[in-house]
């Protein structure tokens, strides 16, 4: 019983810190502990969906591996922050994200997700590895 009630407080807890995570509307949401997912449009389910593979690779978007990724596809170029792929980080919402708090590498890793329409061959070679299910 006592595990039943931790576990129902961890599956209610964690999608509360994702939520709050959020910087725009939520339109979407994943609940880790049991896998479910809530979206209302194709583009939130892709970023819901990131969420999903993140945690089933136990959290891959905090590793320093993955961080390190990230700032290597950085480049600053008078004072904006560019990927060499040539797309703003302030087209990923990366930027803010990554300025506010480096916890939020979770959702740099969906926005990614999201951003590249889930398509990880579609990605830098130096992300595919960190997305392939
Ligand atoms: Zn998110």
């Amino acid at each position: 019983m006592k595990y039943f009630i931790c576990g129902l407080l961890v599956g209610l807890i964690l999608p509360v810190l994702i939520l709050g995570a959020h910087k725009t509307q939520v339109k979407g949401f994943f609940i880790p502990y049991v896998n479910l997912c809530w979206c209302d449009e194709r583009s939130v389910c892709i970023h819901e969906i990131g969420h999903y593979i993140d945690y089933s690779k136990q959290g891959i978007s905090g590793t320093l591996k993955f961080i390190e990724a990230i700032v290597a596809l950085r480049d600053d170029i008078n004072g904006r922050v560019y990927f060499h792929i040539g797309y703003t980080i302030d087209d990923l919402r990366i930027w803010q994200i990554i300025g506010e708090n480096e916890n939020n590498m979770k959702e740099v890793y969906a926005e990614i997700y999201q951003y590249f329409d889930g398509c990880v061959p579609c990605m830098p070679k130096i992300l595919q590895e960190f997305y392939i299910k």
